[in-house]
């Protein structure tokens, strides 16, 4: 069975920011669909 959530994971598609389509880690997940420069713009 944990295999089965391995195999899950590892075909998930790289997630990428809504905005500029900036591939997003998965430590970003929680921000939603936007990565760290849209986020948080100066
Ligand atoms: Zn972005």
């Amino acid at each position: 069975m944990l295999q089965n959530v391995l195999e899950f994971f590892r075909n998930l598609p790289a997630k990428s920011c809504k905005e500029c389509g900036e591939p997003i880690s998965e430590q970003h997940e929680c921000y939603g669909n936007t990565c760290d420069s849209c986020l948080d713009p100066r």
